[in-house]
């Protein structure tokens, strides 16, 4: 049988996805923890606690000023040390609540986050009682887009959602942390898909998984019998699939058309890792303060946000390719690599939209060629765009152009500096020419 996928464009990069996802390693909890106050789209929170503090784990720390944001929540017990910037993996400096434990916090927390859970029913939840709960535990979109969930779930007047379409594809390379999430928590990501469906209040939800995840496609089929109106689409393995617009033309055909959301078509989508979080909300009342990621070709680890990155695992290479290419063979990548930003600060706090890590060659090594006008990056483009063009203008200063001929639709997705012979930096001038649009305005 065919199997789905989206229509034009996409490349199908090597997998390498060496990370087993048979299991979920639970990292210690640290003894201290970086919060970020802006790990999501929007406003940043603004902290409701002060330098001096006592907070216990799972306590409110910061607060969205409104509905564009999302509440911050102490991932670690202990005494708030300070609200300032620190650097985060790209280096940037980014506001932070510091929390520091003693031993007895420490042990205390440990102790409550290894006991058995207790499900809470959730059966008789309305869908606002579903949505509020998720903005109170500060969930956003764990897949990388990191947009607050409850706006998602709530359209705007005039519009009706009419499929919850669950990202499962985790199509980049190297990551398998959605993956991990579907073999270890099936019925937990299920039951989190259900409040979902419930909270956005839709009658159907889809799950779409690549083939190449079999094990995965196995357990949620099985989790799903229990759910009438929850089923599994498996998709053909193909990148970038985990695009919003490109999951919903795989999974319903309906093309979302450029610069309208997906809820145009009647579609939401949210990510597996998202479910699993709303769950843990709801059904176990723990924000949002900690998740999985995955650290390349090592493993899958439950981790708390806001601890060290580099303390995940003692196996995690340094990055010195950024700042000597000439030493570094290996680029540190925060996500995947197709389209993951590489690492300067490997202590930089772990946040909510943070995958894991990739380990691959620097890309500073390869010397960019002349452009042969083979057209391969126009054939790679899932938005039907002139990759080589709209990186021209961005390259020369030209933002109307590049504006003119669709730049603001680019996914960011790489595909196009992956297929290209003569390994142009596209995307970079790509990004340079959003960048000088978005100044025009
Ligand atoms: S132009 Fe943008 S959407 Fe098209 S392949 Fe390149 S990065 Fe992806
Ligand atoms: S793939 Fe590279 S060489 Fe070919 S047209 Fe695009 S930019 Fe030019």
């Amino acid at each position: 049988m065919k199997l789905k996928t989206f229509k034009i464009g996409g490349v199908h990069p090597p997998e390498l996805k060496t990370a087993p996802s048979d299991r979920i390693i639970t990292a210690p909890l640290p003894m201290e923890a970086s919060v970020l106050l802006r790990q999501h789209i929007g406003a940043e929170a603004k902290p409701i606690v002060k330098v001096g503090d006592q907070v216990s784990r799972g306590q409110k720390i910061a607060q969205a000023p409104g509905a564009i944001s999302a509440n911050v929540h102490a991932p670690i017990s202990g005494k708030v040390k300070s609200i300032a910037p620190v650097a985060t993996l790209q280096g940037r400096p980014t506001n932070a609540i510091l929390i520091v434990a003693t031993a007895d916090d420490h042990d205390a927390d440990e102790k409550a986050r290894n006991a058995a859970p207790v499900p809470k029913d959730c059966n008789n939840l309305a869908p606002k009682d579903i949505t509020d709960a998720i903005t109170e535990a500060g969930i956003v979109g764990m897949g990388g887009a990191t947009f607050p969930t409850a706006v998602k779930l709530t359209p705007p007047p005039g519009s009706k959602a009419e499929i919850l379409i669950i990202n499962g594809c985790e199509c980049e390379p190297r990551l398998t942390c959605d993956a991990a999430l579907m073999r270890c928590h099936p019925d937990e990501v299920m039951a989190g898909i259900d409040l979902l469906r419930r909270g956005a209040q839709v009658d159907r939800a889809v799950i779409g998984i690549e083939d190449n995840k079999p094990n995965a496609i196995a357990a949620m089929t099985a989790a799903a019998k229990r759910y009438p109106g929850i089923s599994v689409q498996v998709l053909r393995t193909k990148y970038p699939q985990g695009g919003e617009k490109q999951l919903i033309q795989a999974i319903t055909g309906r093309e979302v058309a450029s610069g309208a959301l997906p809820i145009s078509v009647g579609a939401i989508v949210q990510n597996v890792a998202t479910a699993y979080a709303t769950y843990q909300a709801i059904a176990l009342s723990q924000p949002l303060i900690e998740r999985v990621v995955t650290i390349d070709a090592i493993g899958n680890f439950l981790v708390a946000i806001g601890m060290k990155t580099s303390a995940i695992s003692a196996d995690i290479p340094q990055p010195t390719a950024e700042t000597n290419p000439t030493v570094a063979a290996i680029d540190v990548v925060a996500g995947g690599p197709m389209m993951g930003q590489s690492v300067v600060n490997i202590d930089g706090p772990v946040t909510k939209g943070f995958s894991g890590l990739s380990f691959v060659n620097n890309p500073l090594q390869f010397e960019p060629a002349p452009c042969i006008r083979c057209a391969e990056c126009v054939r790679a483009c899932p938005m039907a765009l002139e990759p080589y063009l709209i990186s021209t203008y961005g390259r020369k200063g030209c933002p109307e152009e590049a504006k003119a001929i669709g730049a603001l639709d680019c996914i960011e997705c790489g595909s196009c500096n992956y297929s290209c012979p003569s390994a142009r930096p596209i995307l970079d001038y790509i990004r340079l020419a959003k960048m000088r649009i978005r100044a025009l305005k």
